[in-house]
């Protein structure tokens, strides 16, 4: 007998989520491109609501219900059918542990959000990985790995870190060809950044089935990745059961009180979303026309770009010649693409900046 506490075999197995760094090797501090954040910062008004917030000795409202009605306005939706999350990385775990335990089965696309391999493996269930479409996610290789064992299959829309995007169309026959007990989680994390006119309708397939849960988050075109701040929506019986295994008080005073002003300022919203497009156009253009060495930026409807570098100058040394120029961006050898960077769109002397010194070191 072991003399001390052994932790679960398939809890053993995880590996640790491994966030975007901040510091250089030698713990100065670099320019952020990687971790998603948005570099508007955070609308004026949820800041100022900050010092507004109930006082830090008091318990949060439970039911963040003043945010979920504000949600609810928003996006036409009945608040009894949001359910707020400690970032939606809670609600992605409550997801997979409401429904799936050990011998369950979780499908998820390959190059796809790590925390969907820890929140399956948390719970016992296996990881199954499909392949990717050239980095995209590929449907029918989804769908050929569901089998009776298939719980729950987890989609991010746009894609994190490929920044790939599935259209409505494809969204919907995903959907329309998963049995009924198999619970969707569409993830859309990234969702406000995809251009009004390609709304790929995750929504109302939670909306119209009830096998449909859509995440979204405070922590990217909101600026509140530090307030830890996301939400799920779907079918009455789906948000009441993740509602008794959530955090009880798991939106603090202060997060509840900027995301309130921080969802009443669309216009930052729309500020963050335009400043994106565009710089991210501009960036793509620029990554794009070193095709002569290899490197290719994959189409992207989110606020990062995930570069390919398949010639003679490697993703590795890129990454720590940026760093070198002062910037930190996302090398993902841990996620099975060693040969790309993932970087986000910061302002556009930082894009420019960057864009520069990956031509320079193509071209020396
Ligand atoms: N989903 C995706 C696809 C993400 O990229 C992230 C953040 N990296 C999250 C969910 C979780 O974000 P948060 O917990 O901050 O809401």
């Amino acid at each position: 007998m072991s003399t001390l506490p052994e932790p679960k075999s398939w809890i053993s197995a995880i590996h640790a989520y491994v966030p975007g760094k901040s510091k250089g090797a030698d713990g100065k501090p670099l320019i952020k491109l990687s971790a998603n954040e948005n570099p508007l910062g955070t609308s004026a008004a949820a800041l100022e609501a900050r010092g507004h917030a109930a006082a830090p000795s008091l318990y949060p409202d439970p039911d963040s219900k003043d945010l979920r009605g504000a949600l609810g306005a928003l996006h036409g939706i009945d608040p009894s059918l949001i359910v707020m999350g400690t970032g939606s990385d809670e609600i992605l775990h409550i997801a997979a542990q409401a429904y799936a335990g050990p011998g369950d089965e979780i499908v998820y696309v390959r190059y796809g959000f790590s925390v969907y391999d820890i929140a399956a493996r948390r719970c016992g269930a296996v990881p199954v990985v499909a392949p990717d479409a050239d980095y995209g996610t590929d449907v029918d290789a989804l769908l050929l790995l569901v089998s009776d064992k298939t719980r729950v299959v987890f989609v991010a829309n746009p894609n994190n870190p490929t920044g790939s995007f599935l259209p409505g169309g494809e969204l919907a026959r995903l959907h329309a060809a998963l049995p009924g007990n198999v619970l969707l989680v569409i993830d859309q994390a990234y969702a406000e950044y995809v251009a009004p006119q390609d709304e790929d309708g995750a929504l109302a397939l939670a909306a119209a089935h009830g096998n449909v849960l859509v995440t979204r988050t405070f922590s990217k075109i909101y600026g509140l990745a530090g307030e830890r701040i996301g939400w799920g929506t779907g079918a009455a019986p789906l948000i009441d059961t993740l509602n008794r295994i959530r955090g009880p008080f798991n939106l603090s005073n202060s997060a509840q009180a900027m995301a309130l002003a921080a969802v009443a300022d669309q216009s930052f919203v729309e500020a963050s979303r335009l400043h994106n497009q565009t710089e991210r156009a501009r960036f793509v253009e620029q990554i794009a026309a070193l095709s002569n060495h290899g490197i290719r930026p994959l189409p992207s409807q989110a606020n990062f770009v995930l570069i390919l570098f398949e010639g003679h100058l490697s993703a590795e040394t890129v990454y720590h010649g940026l760093m070198d120029h002062g910037y930190i961006t996302r090398w993902l050898p841990g996620q099975g693409l060693p040969d790309a960077l993932r970087i986000t769109i910061g302002t556009q002397s930082q894009m420019d900046e960057i864009a520069a010194a990956i031509r320079a070191m193509a071209t020396q």
